[in-house]
């Protein structure tokens, strides 16, 4: 299996490719796209330019992970006035749901949480696991999203700031995962496998986040990758002045999230997300190669957290050592052999050029 001689992507992404130096077309994406411009205050001036409007400068959609957490943090210290959104799916680890009480009590921010309709979420889970499709995060991803853009429009707040960031996620994974505005693949993939209606769940699609973003003036501001953005340090900042708790690795604030990528993804699909994640951080020099291949030959679970989420995660949906074993051993099947909004996205790309002149 060939690998990276800078980042630790191999051949486990399908699509990768290497120059004649053996470096792969991830570290030279990230490096290629990095956003530049370090103008934090003119985005902050962005924001709270409409402040006389409106109640609130901003929308922060908070996971109780680092990134989103860090996010709240420095808003604090900038004096903007943030409505938190969580997006409670039932999943939520003892950290997470500690570290939002936590944030909501140290700002003083006003929360609207988002209760996901669990019977119709489980029917959806089970949907992707019986597809055997590899975007089983795309469902949670969706409901996220579109909880953000409903308060976003319900309140009448144009601005969202968002803890996605460059610095620890600028290396993506095509084959990895499946774009979380498609809901006509949700939806396909709900009725052919699911066996609830889905009455209480609502999906935002690609052209109605795309109408929101375009026409209706809503701006996404991606403030982490305006300052000098480091994990390490934003835990540690958190921990002390907040009494904040880590998770674990990335994206582990969500014991749906953590179970999918440390046991199905690698047993089932054959990758490991921590790769990506690890590539991001060694691009932007927060972990060295040496550092991430010898976390990487570690399993991403102990035994004892393994046990207990795979309890959790089959007392959730119902499943028994049975049933999950035979969901994993099912063909595994492609995102397009369901209906996609394949026109949309093309259209989405002919329209791009389009945006800057409604912005
Ligand atoms: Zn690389």
């Amino acid at each position: 299996m060939k690998i990276c001689k800078i980042c630790v992507m191999d051949e486990t992404d399908p699509d990768i490719t290497f120059d004649e130096n053996g470096v792969c077309n991830h570290c030279q994406n990230w490096h290629a796209n990095r956003p530049r411009d370090m103008g934090l205050l003119r985005k902050i001036t962005h924001i709270v330019k409409e402040r006389a409007t409106g109640e609130y400068d901003c929308v922060l959609g908070i996971s109780g992970g680092t990134d989103s957490s860090y996010l709240a943090y420095l808003a604090y210290w900038l004096n903007l006035n943030v409505l938190l959104v969580h997006l409670n799916d039932g999943w939520n680890s003892d950290e997470a749901k500690w570290n939002v009480k936590t944030i909501i009590k140290k700002t003083g921010y006003d929360l609207v949480e988002i209760q996901v309709d669990e019977p119709e979420f489980r029917d959806i889970v089970r949907a992707y696991l019986h597809a055997g499709v590899v975007g089983l995060e795309a469902p949670t991803d969706n409901c996220i999203m579109t909880g953000i853009h409903r308060v976003v429009s319900g309140f009448g707040i144009n601005n969202i700031i968002s803890g996605s960031n460059w610095a620890t996620e600028g290396v993506g994974v095509r084959a990895w995962a499946y774009p979380p505005a498609d809901t006509k693949n949700i939806r396909a993939i709900h009725e052919r496998f699911g066996s609830l209606p889905l009455k209480e769940t609502k999906l935002m699609g690609l052209l109605q986040k795309r109408w929101a973003l375009t026409f209706r003036g809503v701006r996404e501001f991606r403030l982490l990758n305006y300052i000098d953005y480091n994990r390490s340090d934003a835990i540690r900042i958190l921990a002390q002045n907040w009494g904040w708790k880590e998770s674990g690795r990335k994206h582990c604030e969500n014991r749906y999230t953590r179970f999918v990528e440390g046991y199905i993804y690698p047993t089932r699909f054959g990758f490991d997300k921590r790769r990506s994640h690890f590539s991001a951080l060694i691009c932007s020099g927060q972990m060295t190669r040496e550092e991430a291949l010898i976390e990487l030959k570690k399993p991403a679970y102990t035994q004892e957290e393994f046990e207990a989420d795979k309890a959790f995660f089959f007392e959730k949906l119902g499943l028994d050592e049975f049933k999950f074993g035979h969901f994993m051993a099912l063909p595994i099947r492609q995102h397009n052999e369901f209906s996609t909004h394949k026109w949309s996205l093309r259209l989405l790309r002919i329209m791009r050029p389009l945006r800057r002149f409604f912005r």
